[in-house]
């Protein structure tokens, strides 16, 4: 499922000037599926600048996916699920706050709504009921264009398109320097695999192209988000499967992209949860508690047991904390 649908994430995250150039773009939608982008509306204006305040505002968002996307579902079992469901909404009066400035972290089990959130976020969907703000403005309300430069997506398996390191980073910023990308490869720790190889900054990644493991698809991705410098970041760690050398290079790379931005991040790694400013638990579609670390550990609820369960684990050998 994930794999179905991330590649939907990139793809309405990348710059429109490049989705105009794919004159088969909706084609793209219709053959595989998918929900067709949200179009703008007639007098949608530009995401406004914030010094303090709130970011990203959910205000009582309840949502459920279209019909058309169940049916594309890979599995029987997976279909077979759905009709069992009692209702088809997948959130439920959900409300959250990202302080500008601030990193949130979202917690739960799989299939708690996490990585929906994410895609609510950046308005992959159009919510049900609520709203969904960013910097006080009705995503609705908002250009596409101005809000993929606001909001970063960043998720586990970044999607590259067959072309350059090149093309695929000036994506992010088409008037970037062969400086400016280098840059961007060395804070991500892509520096020394790019140099190494051939042709370089000219090589050829994706499909068919040269073969990047996941963790250097996920570094490449984020050296795109250094140079689109967006203000808000959405991470989705998703479930994590990198060795632990990639690991430790993601980690370092996603330090600098989070770093003195706005963030919601989709945490996985204990490391992540105790930096955030605020953890928001969410269970079966519902926000079930929030707070800090401490407290939230402290009060023995459902933070803790998955602090039990998923975090306090056996980490990856290399992660900067393991005990708490
Ligand atoms: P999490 O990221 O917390 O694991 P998700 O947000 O991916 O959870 O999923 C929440 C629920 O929504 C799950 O029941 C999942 O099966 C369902 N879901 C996720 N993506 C889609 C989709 N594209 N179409 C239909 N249902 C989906
Ligand atoms: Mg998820």
């Amino acid at each position: 499922l994930t794999r179905m649908y991330a590649p939907l994430t990139a793809l309405a995250n990348a710059r429109v000037e490049v989705m105009s150039a794919l004159v088969s773009f909706e084609r793209v939608f219709e053959v595989l599926d998918l929900p067709p982008l949200i179009v703008d509306r007639p007098d949608a204006r530009e995401v406004p600048n914030i010094g303090t305040g709130v970011a990203v505002r959910f205000d009582d968002v309840s949502f459920a996916y279209p019909a058309a996307d169940k049916v594309s579902l890979a599995s029987l079992e997976e279909v077979a699920q759905l009709d069992s469901r009692e209702s088809g909404a997948v959130l439920h009066g959900v409300d959250l706050d990202v302080p500008a400035g601030s990193m949130v972290a979202l917690v739960g089990s799989s299939g708690a709504g996490k990585s929906t959130i994410a895609s609510l976020a950046t308005r992959l969907y159009d919510v049900d009921e609520g709203s969904v703000s960013l910097n006080g403005v009705d995503v609705r309300d908002l250009t596409a264009e101005s809000m993929h430069r606001t909001v970063g997506l960043v998720t586990q398996d970044g999607h590259l398109f067959h072309d350059t390191v090149a093309a695929n980073l000036r994506l992010a910023r088409p008037d970037a320097a062969d400086e400016d990308l280098w840059a961007a490869l060395r804070r991500a720790r892509l520096e020394d695999l790019i140099r190494s190889l051939p042709n370089g900054l000219d090589t050829v990644v994706g499909e068919r192209g040269y073969r990047l493991s996941g963790g250097e698809r996920q570094r490449l991705t984020i050296a795109r988000l250094l140079l689109a410098r967006p203000s808000v970041v959405i991470l989705d760690e998703a479930t994590a499967h990198l060795d632990s050398t990639s690991e430790a290079a993601v980690s370092e790379a996603l330090a600098e992209a989070l770093a003195g931005r706005t963030s919601l991040v989709i945490a996985h790694r204990l490391s992540t949860v105790r930096a955030a400013d605020e953890i928001v638990v969410l269970e079966a579609g519902r926000v079930v508690e929030r707070g800090d670390h401490q407290t939230l550990l402290a009060s023995g609820g459902r933070y803790a047991e998955l602090y039990r369960t998923q975090f306090a684990g056996p980490a990856p050998a290399g992660a900067p904390d393991v005990v708490a």
